[in-house]
């Protein structure tokens, strides 16, 4: 790999931090339950001990809520006040856990070293690379991204000048799962792709991979596995050489640079040819990605061996909970938990005939693991529980339409336009306008949440409108 040194050299990468609001291991952030401490998951992936020790600490330092978010990681929520020192004790045993960032000794107290702690929040930050939940052990992947997502987290915390980037800025790996969440937008994105001589990564900017509702078709170019690391080195240390000062993702990089622009500039950090290729103008996917398969048992490449997959009730569960499921991936599984960025949980590697059992215990946890059970069309953000923002309670709200949502249309309740349970644009969005009240928005290629075609609808009429959208032909007299 070239090394090149970037063209912008930052003497010191503490001085290029940018600000932050989002919550992350070192940094909690009040919210109106409490403080929220995000925990980064490599790939999604946590040991059963260390879903154990998250359980422990968000008992004894929190509300004992924990949140699986969209992009595949958990977050600890309602943390007690600071002046308990809870704050530092959750953190501490967090990172006692080995949930913190790849970094030296991270510093307990910012007063005696201020600049080391920006350093390892930053490290925490920009761990963003989300890969299938069923990597590795998906039977249609062309490839197993785990080595590649790992090399490329090392890569993010350790490479000093990759501390200025954005908390938000992600990758996305794709190894051809079916299993796959390929409809949100990363910044960087690669894809494997079977070539006659084998198999390749092609890539796009500021999107997701073609085959999905909301991807246009088309790859910019293709390298081989090994170089997927330096392709993204270089494009990094691109985006932090041209993108201005108030530009903190690749799109925002894309309205002042070509294509063509970035791709020449990022040559400098490489010792492979890097070009566009036109012959993948319309490049595609070749498996359709399934989202089901993260609900239920399904089969893993090794012959006898399931997943099992469980969705919490609008991606929250409490402490007791999470224990449950880490003991029984550890009766069952391999002593591992991954969350998916659908908001819900898999046990991989659970014997195929112990796999109805395993099922049953979380169904009885209070997961819903049958893609038929209207929760799991649902994602909700916090809510006015959570959030001073939320103009009405989506969670409650949200309970209360699973009881009436028509089958299999999917729903994003949202207490302001910000958006936070979605990174994509859903089939159908409630947009919070009063307690109890919302704006009703369809999907139709629109940017944001599509065209308003309802306002101000009670969780009752909402319901029969999207059933009445669902099924425009059904007739008032059909009962
Ligand atoms: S979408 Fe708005 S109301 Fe909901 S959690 Fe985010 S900021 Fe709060």
């Amino acid at each position: 790999m070239n090394q090149a040194s970037p063209s912008t050299v930052l003497p010191d990468a503490a001085l290029a931090l940018r600000p932050s609001a989002c919550p992350g291991l070192l940094r909690i952030v009040a919210a109106r339950d409490g403080g929220i401490c995000r925990i980064k998951l490599p790939g999604g992936e946590l040991s059963a001990a260390q879903a154990i020790a998250i359980a422990e600490a968000s008992t004894r330092h929190a509300s004992g809520v924990i949140e699986l978010t969209n992009r595949a990681n958990l977050q600890v929520r309602g943390v007690h006040a600071v002046q308990g020192g809870h704050e530092t004790a959750l953190i501490a045993a967090l990172v006692d856990a080995g949930l913190g960032p790849a970094v030296g000794p991270i510093p307990a107290n910012a007063a005696v070293d201020a600049a080391g702690l920006l350093l390892a929040t930053s490290a925490d930050d920009v761990r963003n690379v989300m890969v299938s939940p069923t990597a590795g052990r998906d039977p249609f992947a062309l490839f197993d991204t785990r080595p590649l997502c790992t090399e490329l987290l090392a890569l993010l915390q350790t490479e000093a000048r990759f501390a200025a980037l954005s908390p938000k800025f992600a990758l996305l790996l794709d190894g051809g799962e079916r299993l796959a969440r390929v409809d949100h937008p990363h910044d960087v994105w690669l894809a494997a792709t079977q070539a006659d001589d084998g198999v390749r990564f092609v890539f796009g900017l500021a999107g997701c991979p073609a085959g999905e509702t909301n991807a246009k078709p088309g790859a910019l170019g293709a390298v081989l596995p090994t170089q997927v690391t330096g392709l993204v080195r270089a494009l990094l240390h691109t985006f932090l050489d041209l993108a201005a000062a108030d530009a903190t993702r690749m799109r925002h990089l894309l309205t002042a640079h070509s294509i063509d622009a970035v791709l020449q500039h990022a040559r400098q950090y490489i010792d492979f040819p890097l070009s566009r290729d036109a012959s993948l103008a319309h490049w595609q996917r070749g498996t359709p990605a399934d989202a089901t398969l993260r609900l239920g048992a399904h089969a893993q490449r090794v012959v006898g061996l399931q997943h099992a997959g469980g969705q919490p009730p609008l991606g929250r569960l409490d402490a007791a909970t999470l224990h449950r499921l880490a003991k029984l991936s550890q009766q069952h599984g391999n002593s591992t938990l991954r969350i998916t960025p659908w908001q819900s949980v898999l046990l991989p590697d659970i014997a195929a005939n112990h796999a109805a059992a395993v099922l049953a215990e979380m169904n009885a946890l209070g997961l819903a693991c049958d893609p038929a059970q209207p929760i799991t069309h649902l994602i909700a953000c916090a809510g006015s529980t959570g959030c001073a923002k939320s103009l009405a309670d989506t969670k409650a709200d949200a309970l209360l339409l699973a009881n009436r949502l028509p089958a299999g249309v999917d729903v994003h309740l949202s207490g302001c336009p910000r958006s936070c349970a979605a990174v994509y644009c859903a089939p159908y969005t409630l947009l919070a306008t009063a307690p109890g009240l919302y704006d009703l928005y369809r999907r139709n290629g629109e940017p944001d949440f599509g065209s308003c075609v309802a306002h101000q609808l009670t969780i009752e009429q909402a319901a029969d409108m999207l059933d009445s959208l669902a099924h425009p032909a059904r007739s008032p007299l059909d009962a």
